[in-house]
């Protein structure tokens, strides 16, 4: 059984790695364009959410809490690219402070790797972040963690070249059903395959619009800030403040702010400061030693989002061996590796961790008329 998977950020890598891990053969196209896993901050932190969808509340408390083991399935550089330093979240409102720490005290019990869940003072804040200047209280998990995506999809490169998979750096311009099989064509060769998965993020229509499908995935500009900073050392923990822009410290004097929600921007990835600035005027009230002049680097990617913010994944209907996942939205780095676990299960035949059905792609990929 021969599985071409077409799209390489964090659901491509991760159906790979889960499919070569059982033995199938695997190449995986990509065309390593602006991609979102590249570009993100790498908050892993689902549980104090207050999206009410169980659904992907669900998938995002299985994807967080499957990150160590797949981590330990990986490399040394891997075990770097992750790390549980915890999670700070403010809130505007002490009530909502309440109602933040009371949904975290009840999914503590179906979720133990949230670890610690408690109301931290402004006095227990600067022992966990000296640096951080504030005088409101917050909630503090201590199983919150980042990770580093442009690190982790090295690592999971590596793995699943010595798991026997094969990574091209091509773009992938058709795909057609030939004769039971998926015929894949790029600029410089065709190739066959049983099955097929489309991991391409938002590009989804480019490769389904010609086989007769309409597609409910648009785009979205995403850009984050990234800082040098003396006093950032690693362990510190993720803030979530009050307002745009998420504070993550990940060592080496390294501070990294993000992101931006640009609705308008299509598949536009040049850097545009001026989208940034409510982010970093929030960043000063926390952190006010950081100024515009330590500005490194911007990262930008683009992330893919359906009409009611919704992931999905699975078989599409109407098609044999067809295979796709999108819409992941700003939390798919926490979400991703579970649905590509899901998918090479739903290839292999296997029982999937959750009930793919509530994920269908039905709603979102429909047959044009
Ligand atoms: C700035 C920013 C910050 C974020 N922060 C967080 C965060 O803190 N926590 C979190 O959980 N999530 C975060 N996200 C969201 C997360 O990064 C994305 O939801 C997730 O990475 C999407 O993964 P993916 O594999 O679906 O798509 P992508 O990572 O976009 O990968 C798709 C790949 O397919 C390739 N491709 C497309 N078409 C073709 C083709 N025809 N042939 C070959 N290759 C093709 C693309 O070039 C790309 O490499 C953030 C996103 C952004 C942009």
């Amino acid at each position: 059984m021969k599985v071409g998977i077409i799209g390489g950020g964090i659901v491509g890598k991760t159906t790979a790695h889960y499919l070569t891990k059982e033995g199938m053969e695997v190449v995986l196209f990509d065309d390593d364009k602006g991609q979102a896993t590249k570009a993100s901050a790498g908050i892993i932190s689902p549980w104090l959410s207050q999206r009410r969808n169980q659904n992907w509340y669900n998938l995002a408390r299985m994807g967080a809490k499957l990150y160590p083991s797949l981590i330990a399935e990986l490399d040394e550089q891997a075990a770097l690219s992750y790390q549980q330093v915890g999670t700070l979240m403010f809130k505007k409102n002490p009530k909502t402070l309440d109602k933040t720490l009371a949904i975290g005290t009840k999914r503590l019990l179906e979720s133990p790797e949230i670890g610690n869940v408690k109301k931290v003072t402004p006095e227990e804040i600067n022992a966990l972040y000296p640096e951080l200047t504030t005088n409101e209280e917050a909630v503090f998990l201590s199983g919150g963690a980042r990770v580093d995506g442009k690190s982790l999809l090295e690592s999971l490169t590596r793995t699943i070249q010595q798991q026997g998979g094969t990574i091209k750096n091509e773009r992938v311009s058709s795909i057609v059903r030939k004769n039971d099989q998926w015929l894949v064509s790029t600029n410089n060769e065709q190739e066959t395959f049983d099955y097929i998965v489309l991991a391409v993020g938002p590009w989804l229509s480019e490769l389904l619009t010609p086989l007769g499908f309409e597609v409910d995935v648009r785009p979205q500009k995403g850009q984050l800030l990234v800082f040098h900073h003396e006093n950032t050392r690693s362990k510190l923990p993720v803030v979530i403040p009050t307002g745009e822009g998420d504070i993550i410290p990940i060592g080496d004097d390294k501070l990294l702010i993000g992101a931006t929600h640009e609705n308008e921007q299509d598949f536009d990835l040049t850097v545009d400061i001026s989208a940034t600035q409510e982010m970093f005027n929030n960043l000063h009230h926390y952190l006010p030693d950081v100024s515009m002049d330590d500005l490194k680097e911007v990262r930008v990617g683009t992330r893919a989002y359906t009409s009611d913010f919704l992931p999905f994944f699975g078989f599409i209907p109407h098609t044999t061996q067809l295979l796709v996942a999108s819409g992941l939205g700003s939390s798919g780095l926490t979400t991703g590796p579970m649905i590509g676990k899901m998918l090479a299960q739903l290839i292999t035949k296997q029982p999937t961790e959750l009930d793919a059905t509530n994920y269908s792609p039905d709603p979102y990929i429909t047959p044009l008329h």
